[in-house]
């Protein structure tokens, strides 16, 4: 049955397709860990973006109450409420770890803490930054790696509960032969629409599986934080065991009714907007 679009063009997803290992991704940088796992389609040939998918390797990206744009482009930034936001994407896999909070509050989230949990700290310190609460967008390794380390005994993690697994028990969940737990002592799991309100904000937790049966956005004001369903120019890989293609085209088909102007921080890479993957992304094919 086919649901309403809120806003723009009525792109339908059908399938997912192009999936090699992203370049950066044979960098002898890579963790050995994971060395056969790699998480981003490429773009399709004909896709005009491949230039936003260049190596975002710096430590931070201009906050939202700055003017300019981030790496590859961005909504102008008085689109967006002031607020905290800042990255850390100095790891191998280039995974971006979001941080997050209100204006008016000290304190932050974190989200997909998978490296360097002091460097993360330390990013939070220099902003007088004090983390209340750390979310996973999946249970990928390169997301959840730095989560015991970061959490300690105090700071509550959220997963969605067909990821939780992914922490205890890797293998079976579906990572790659050799990915440890994460012991996580403070585990709590969500499930679609739950709401989370933390440094003085509300986060709506959106299930969007296909990556991984767990995988979800998160969805404020006027950002949604899409883990790896969707990047500038590309879509996440759907092949893993514990992949589905057809929930993937179903939840890129939810990321479709999102209104275009909605900020979107993907998992991996620059920044973009719903608005701009609709009318670009080659993944996002009409039926
Ligand atoms: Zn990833
Ligand atoms: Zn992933």
């Amino acid at each position: 049955m086919k649901r309403p679009l809120r806003t723009g063009a009525p792109l339908r997803v059908t399938s997912v397709t192009s999936i090699t290992p992203r370049d950066v991704l044979t960098s002898t940088r890579r963790p050995a860990l994971v060395a056969s796992i790699s998480y981003v389609s490429t773009p399709a040939p004909e896709s005009t973006t491949t230039s936003t998918l260049s190596p975002f390797m710096s430590t931070s990206l201009p906050r939202t109450n700055d003017t300019g744009s981030a790496a590859g482009g961005s909504t102008p930034a008085d689109r967006l409420p002031r607020m905290y936001l800042d990255v850390f994407s100095d790891n191998s896999f280039e995974t971006n770890c979001w941080l997050l909070g209100a204006d008016g509050t000290e304190d932050a989230v974190v989200v997909d803490p998978g490296f360097s949990p002091d460097r993360v700290r330390a990013v939070l310190d220099a902003e007088s930054r004090r983390p209340v609460a750390v979310f996973a967008t999946h249970g990928h390794y390169d997301h959840i790696g730095a989560a015991a380390e970061f959490c300690g005994d105090d700071l509550p993690f959220y997963i969605h509960e067909a990821d939780a697994t992914a922490l205890t028990d890797p293998e079976g969940w579906g990572s790659g032969p050799g990915t440890p737990p994460v012991p996580v002592k403070d585990t709590r799991t969500m499930a679609d629409g739950d709401v989370l309100t933390f440094a003085g904000f509300r986060i709506e937790v959106v299930h969007t599986p296909g990556h991984t049966p767990g995988s979800v956005c998160f969805l404020t004001d006027a950002t949604v934080l899409s883990g790896d369903l969707i990047f500038a120019g590309s879509v996440g890989r759907s092949d893993f065991a514990n992949s589905s293609p057809a929930d993937m085209a179903r939840s890129l088909n939810r990321f479709l009714e999102l209104p275009d102007p909605t900020e979107v921080l993907p998992g991996h890479g620059p920044r973009t907007t719903v608005g701009r993957e609709r009318e670009r992304n080659p993944f996002l094919r009409e039926r």
